[in-house]
C-alpha cells in the first residue's frame, strides 16, 4: 500500500466511523476470510462495523470465526440496506468492480459512503476513493495483512484474524502451490501461524472435507470430461439435473476445474455448470503459463480475474455455451500450444 494511500485510510479511520464490509457475490475463502478478518480488525479500534454478503457462501467456511455476524443480502435485505445507506465507508475485498456484487450494487452504488477497494485483480475500475490494487498478491488477505500492517496493527492481530487470513491465503493459493505464491505470501504465512492461526485444521476444513455425495459429483464430473490434446484444453459440464442427481450444495464444485490441468500436456482447463434459477451456465476457467483466462474470460464470457484464474458465464443453453467455446479455439490454437 503506498503512503499516500494508507495516509488517506488512517485518517478516514482516525474517528469512529459506522463501517460496511463487502466481498464478492458467491465469496470464498479469500473474500470472506478477508471480510472477517477486516470487520475484526476494524471493531478492534473502534468502528461499528456490518459485514455484508450478497449471498449465501458454503457451508466448508462457515467455521470461520465471526461467521454468525454476517448479514446476508439476499436474505436479510432491509438490515443490509439500512446498514449500507448509513455507512460512512465501505470496504470492498477482493473485487474491482461493482457489477462483481450482482443486484446489490444499485444499493451500494447510491451509497454516500467514502469507498476503499482492497484487490488483487486485473483491471480495477474507479468506483474506490482510496484503492489499494495489486495485482502480483497471491490473495486480498494477504493484501488485508500488509494494510493492518501499515496501519500500525501488527500488535491487534488475534488467533481469530489469523485463522480468517491463513485461510483466504491457503485457497488463493491453493495451499501455497499456485505461481501467485511468494516468499512474502510465506512470511506472512509464518506470522499468522505465530499469532495462532490452526493451519493444519483450516487445511482440512477447505481441501479435505466431502460428502459422500460431492465425491460422487466429483466422479460424474470427471467422467463428462472431454480432453481435446489439439488444443492443449480439457473442459467438464456439469448439468442442473447431474447437479441435482448428486445433492449439490453451494462449494461442492469448488476445485473440479483443476483436475484437467493436472493432464500432461493440458495447459487450458474450463468447468461449465449449468444453473438454472438464474438462467446462465456459470464458468470457470484455469490456464498454466502465459495464456491469459483473465482475457479470454472478459472478452468471450462476460467476466475475468486472473491470468491464470477467471470466471464467467453464458445466457446460451450448454449446449450453445460448449459449442461457441469450441468454436474460439482454434484462433487461440499457437497461444494455447505456448
Ligand atoms: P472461480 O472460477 O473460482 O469462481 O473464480 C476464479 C477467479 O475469477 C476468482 O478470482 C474470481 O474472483 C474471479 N471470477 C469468478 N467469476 C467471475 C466473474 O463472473 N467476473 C469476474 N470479473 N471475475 C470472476
Ligand atoms: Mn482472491
Amino acid at each position: 500500500m503506498n503512503s499516500a494511500d494508507v495516509g488517506a485510510l488512517k485518517s478516514l479511520l482516525s474517528s469512529s466511523q459506522k463501517i460496511v464490509i463487502i466481498p464478492h457475490k458467491n465469496p470464498d475463502g479469500d473474500a470472506i476470510g478477508a471480510a472477517l478478518a477486516l470487520n475484526f480488525y476494524l471493531k478492534s479500534t473502534g468502528h461499528h462495523t456490518t459485514v455484508i454478503t450478497p449471498n449465501d457462501y458454503p457451508q466448508f467456511l462457515k467455521w470461520m470465526p465471526g461467521t454468525g455476524e454476517v448479514v446476508n443480502f439476499e436474505k436479510e435485505n432491509v438490515e443490509a440496506t439500512k446498514a449500507i445507506e448509513e455507512a460512512a465507508v465501505i470496504f470492498t475485498v477482493d473485487f474491482n468492480e461493482l457489477g462483481r456484487i450482482g443486484p446489490m450494487q444499485e444499493t451500494v452504488r447510491s451509497a454516500r459512503a467514502t469507498f476503499v477497494m482492497v484487490d488483487h485483480h486485473q483491471s480495477p475500475a474507479d468506483y474506490a476513493s482510496i484503492m489499494y490494487s495489486d495485482i502480483n498478491m497471491s490473495s486480498t488477505c494477504e493484501m488485508i495483512f500488509h494494510m493492518i500492517v501499515a496501519l500500525g496493527g501488527l500488535e491487534l492481530i488475534t488467533s481469530d484474524m489469523a485463522d480468517c487470513l491463513y485461510a483466504g491465503i491457503v485457497t488463493d493459493t491453493g495451499s501455497f502451490k499456485y505461481a501467485s505464491t511468494t516468499g512474502k505470501t510465506h512470511r506472512v504465512a509464518a506470522t499468522l501461524i505465530d499469532k495462532g492461526a490452526h493451519s493444519a485444521e483450516i487445511h482440512k476444513n477447505i481441501f479435505d472435507t466431502n460428502t459422500a455425495s460431492r465425491l460422487h459429483l466429483l466422479g460424474c464430473a470427471l467422467k463428462n470430461m472431454v480432453i481435446l490434446p489439439e488444443f492443449s484444453t480439457a473442459y467438464i459440464s456439469l448439468s442442473q439435473e447431474e447437479l441435482d442427481t448428486h445433492q449439490f450444495k453451494k462449494g461442492d464444485t469448488e476445485g473440479f476445474v483443476n483436475y484437467g490441468l493436472t493432464l500432461e500436456g493440458i495447459r487450458f482447463a474450463v468447468i461449465f455448470i449449468e444453473n438454472k434459477e438464474e438462467g446462465i451456465i456459470k464458468i470457470s476457467l484455469r490456464s498454466e503459463g502465459d495464456f491469459s483466462v483473465n482475457e479470454f474470460a472478459r472478452k468471450y464470457f462476460e467476466g475475468g480475474g486472473h491470468t491464470n484464474a477467471a470466471g464467467g458465464k453464458s445466457n446460451r443453453n450448454m449446449k450453445d455455451t460448449i459449442h461457441y467455446f469450441r468454436s474460439l479455439l482454434p484462433e487461440h490454437k499457437t497461444a494455447l500450444l505456448g
